[in-house]
């Protein structure tokens, strides 16, 4: 090759590879300006959140339904999580309880027969003494109702995912008192994970002085987050101006008197398991949307900044509820009603 055409040719690739690193160096940098594409906090991993809500949510999973392949793979997905927060398994060797149920007489015939709750130990200070909380929320739905998939990312993917965010939280900030956290199956059938691990023995209830229930915490275009309970347990008040003064998001009181019907969400979620029990819950949720119970209640519905504020306000509520559990009047004023159940 003559010399000037090898000269011209090493300065076209000298320029080329100037414009190459140029543009490579132009892309990192506004990836590095950009960052991450979703809201973080200083409390918890906000990537793990969201990819475990839209992964328990995605159309693979089949809405979750109790005892179905997408139920057991969403319950798998958990269980890492349970894992990798160090938590304890309860009684048996594994987080897993199973049940089976039996249908009521006026059951359809796909009514789910067998379930699992996913259920582990945070030990506190005086491991297997003193008063204790449970945490729970509910990991299944409604599964597929003619041929359509209904996702539940609010409900209860949004729950589920928080319970794990706040027991990671929990785990490196260790409590003062036994902390239970407990993934429940078959809440949409009726409560009947939930009134499972209530009824099974598995938890000491003589020491259980809470319960503190998350389902659907993902979604408010109003920026508000109910929490229930203190209608029952006026005791509870104190804890939860607390947690109103501190919160990340609006956190209202309500919902729960008997006189309001309806919109009395005492029964309606798995705190009425406990309550049953007689044993105070907090239940906090969001108001329902027009996507609830609809195949349409989808992860790219969650407004992921309030979702992120909502589960930062659920770590505070019960790294507060561990801190003031002793000093706390926890007597219920408002019985439940064993024959108004259902
Ligand atoms: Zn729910």
């Amino acid at each position: 090759m003559p010399r000037k055409q090898t000269v011209i040719l090493t300065a076209v690739m000298a320029v080329a590879a100037l414009a190459l690193g140029w543009i490579l160096l132009a892309v990192g940098r506004a990836g590095d300006e950009a960052g991450p594409e979703f809201p973080t906090s200083k409390m918890f991993d906000t990537g793990e959140l969201l990819h475990l809500t839209e992964t328990l949510s995605g159309d693979a999973l089949q809405g979750r339904y109790m005892g179905s392949p997408g139920g057991i793979a969403a319950r798998g997905f958990l269980h890492k999580r349970f894992e990798r927060a160090g938590l304890k398994p309860l009684g048996e060797t594994s987080y897993e309880q199973p049940f089976t149920t039996v249908p009521p007489p006026d059951a359809s015939e796909n009514f789910p027969k067998e379930g699992a709750n996913l259920v582990g130990l945070l030990p506190g200070q005086t491991p297997g003494e003193g008063k204790m909380i449970v945490v729970t929320a509910h990991y299944d739905h409604l599964g597929i109702v003619k041929d359509e998939i209904y996702n539940g990312a609010d409900d209860n993917a949004s729950g589920a995912a928080a319970l794990t965010a706040v027991a990671k939280y929990m785990a490196d900030h260790p409590p003062k008192h036994d902390i239970v956290f407990a993934l429940v199956d078959g809440e949409e059938e009726g409560f009947l994970g939930s009134r499972y691990l209530v009824r099974s023995g598995v938890i000491d209830l003589s020491r259980v002085a809470l319960n503190i229930n998350f389902d659907m915490v993902s979604r408010s275009d109003v920026d508000e987050l109910y929490v229930a309970g203190t209608y029952e347990t006026p005791g509870l008040k104190p804890l939860v101006s607390g947690i109103q003064s501190e919160a990340h998001v609006k956190v209202l009181t309500g919902h729960d008197s008997p006189d309001l019907g309806e919109d009395d969400w005492t029964m309606q979620s798995d705190h009425g398991a406990f309550y049953e029990a007689g044993i105070p819950f907090l239940y906090f949720g969001v108001e329902d949307h027009p996507d609830y119970h609809k195949p349409t209640d989808d992860f790219d519905k969650i407004p992921q900044d309030f979702f992120v504020r909502s589960v930062e306000t659920l770590i505070m509520a019960v790294e507060d509820a561990d801190q003031q559990l002793d000093s706390l009047d926890l007597t219920i004023t408002e019985p439940a009603n064993p024959v108004g159940a259902h």
